[in-house]
């Protein structure tokens, strides 16, 4: 923390300071600009004004929509058994969740966007993914707004910016002024080394600047990754965090299940920061992913991103262990390089920021060396560092499965089982990549951050993916509505206090 006594003088000064420009940010800076018209609220993002928005802009859209309070905690509770969330958090969330879907609705009509029922990735309107929990009688459905991609966001982004907030933009947060005797914050110190600027805070500060997902330090320490790479924004690599740990904040939910979200197969290539997601939709099946010691390890085309890449194990649901099996390579032919394209595109910052145009057909990516390719598994074996034997042995394996039609080791389905038999054969190497993490520090259903002492930090707020309540199993389209709702809250309550006397 910085103390007032270490400030010569504010830079600027705003009644409310929302740091990041993402969901939360976006949904905190409509709330407070409606509760109080008159009120300065200055938005401070890290990235570039056409970098902004945060994991939001980039995430599947999906929403979830549940009409029922009592449905949605139970369900909630279930799923967080394995580390509960506050009795009357769950409850607060579920009644304002149940409330949501009017107000989205309106808010695509002021945007003048589309809203629409489903995920808009899956079949069927609702996505149930833990059916044991109670999914059925808690979800309602999913919905999403079109365009595809980045609907939802553009929508909050719009009706933000409607409600004229000031914005600066590459203005990092790095610390908190605050009283050190109350801990009380006076506002923030921000700006790229060499311009840093003090900005006073009349009322509050709202932090809503994201997870951890770019930083692989606190992915190893925190989660135990060896490799990580997010599909998410470059910006979100946990400063928040840290600036919460400096200002007495009580932290939680590090380390999640898979941390909520899960960790979904993807590819890094030399050219882009973020990862690429794997194609969720499988249109060709002579492929296999096999781990460290050449084997294969799990069911690849089991349909694990309905339950974000949890899987069933010995009764109850785990990590699907591809960071376990770390190096991981995809083996394919030559049918799945022509009929499938290897990776998502309406999802991740690689594709939608950055927007890479991977080929339908792979084939510029072989060219430029993303893929190795070779005319026989053990010269691809050789190309990627490993045994060309014990390479050959597993493709030998599964193409036996696929001409019995049971896969014995791993219960692909016989329609899943095509020999990788057409050469040329391909490989490339498939990483951990992640869609959010959910520390932060412990915060009330008002968004207000706690302290050790499980008080009240004044004038701090969280919203998002930051401390989000999120403390283990997920169901799909819960963190951008938890981002609106913690969103809403802190924006309206940090608005409401009066500002504090020099
Ligand atoms: C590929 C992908 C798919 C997803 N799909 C879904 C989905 O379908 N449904 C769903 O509910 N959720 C989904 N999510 C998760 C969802 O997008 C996030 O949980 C949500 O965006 C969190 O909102 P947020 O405002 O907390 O963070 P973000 O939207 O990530 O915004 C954080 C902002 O803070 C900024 N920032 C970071 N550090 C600082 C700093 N020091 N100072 C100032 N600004 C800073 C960042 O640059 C960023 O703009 C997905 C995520 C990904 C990556």
């Amino acid at each position: 923390m910085a103390s007032p006594s270490s400030i010569s003088n504010w830079d600027d000064e705003a009644d409310v300071i929302i740091v990041g420009y993402g969901m939360a940010g976006a949904c905190a800076a409509i709330e407070a600009r409606e509760a109080d018209s008159n009120a300065d609220v200055l938005v401070i993002e890290k990235m570039s004004e056409d970098m902004a928005g945060g994991n939001a802009r980039v995430s599947g859209q999906s929403l979830l929509v549940g009409k029922n309070p009592e449905a949605l905690a139970a369900y909630q509770r279930a799923m967080s058994a394995a580390n509960p969330v506050p009795e009357d958090m769950l409850q607060g969330w579920a009644e304002r969740m149940a409330d949501l879907e009017p107000w989205i609705m309106e808010r695509a009509d002021e945007a003048g966007l589309k809203y629409s029922v489903g995920s808009g990735w899956s079949d069927g309107d609702a996505v149930l993914e833990f059916p044991e929990f109670g999914a059925s009688e808690a979800v309602t459905h999913q919905s999403t707004i079109l365009p595809t991609p980045s609907g939802v966001w553009l929508t909050m982004k719009g009706c933000a910016e409607n409600r004229k907030p000031r914005f600066k933009f590459e203005m990092p947060l790095v610390d908190l002024v605050q009283d050190p005797d109350t801990l009380e914050v006076l506002g923030v110190v921000c700006g790229p080394e060499g311009a840093r600027q003090a900005i006073k805070a009349r009322r509050g500060v709202i932090l809503a600047c994201g997870g951890y997902e770019n930083n692989l330090d606190m992915q190893r320490n925190y989660y135990g990754f060896t490799n990580a790479y997010p599909l998410g924004t470059p910006g979100n690599t946990g400063d928040g965090i840290k600036v919460l740990q400096k200002a007495g904040a009580d932290m939680w939910h590090m380390r999640n299940r898979g941390q909520s979200g899960g960790i979904w197969p993807g590819f890094k290539v030399p050219d882009f920061e973020g990862g690429f997601l794997r194609n969720t939709l499988f249109t060709a099946f002579s492929w296999i992913d096999i781990a460290a010691d050449d084997q294969r390890f799990y069911n690849e085309t089991e349909h694990l991103h309905q339950t974000h890449y949890k899987f069933r194990h010995h009764g109850t649901w785990a990590d699907v262990p591809l960071h376990l099996a770390q190096p991981v390579h995809m083996i394919f032919d030559d049918v799945t390089r022509q009929n499938m394209c290897l990776v998502t595109k309406f999802m991740s910052w690689t594709t939608v920021v950055n927007r890479y145009r991977w080929a339908d057909d792979n084939q510029p990516e072989v060219d430029k060396g993303w893929i190795s390719s070779a005319e026989t598994i053990e010269e691809l074996a050789e190309k990627i560092d490993r045994k060309p034997a014990s390479v050959l042995e597993t493709v030998n394996q599964f193409n036996s499965a696929s001409t019995a039609g049971i896969d014995e080791q791993f219960g692909r389905t016989p329609a899943t089982l095509s020999a990788i038999s057409q050469g040329p054969f391909y490989a490339i190497e498939v990483v951990p990549t992640i869609v959010c993490t959910s520390g932060g520090a412990k915060r009330t259903i008002e968004s207000e951050v706690l302290g050790h002492d499980g008080k009240c930090i004044p004038r701090l707020y969280e919203a998002g993916e930051l401390g989000s309540m999120i403390s283990d199993l997920y169901q799909n389209g819960s963190y951008l509505t938890e981002a609106m709702i913690s969103g809403r809250a802190a924006g309206r309550n940090a608005v409401g206090l009066s500002a504090w006397a020099d």
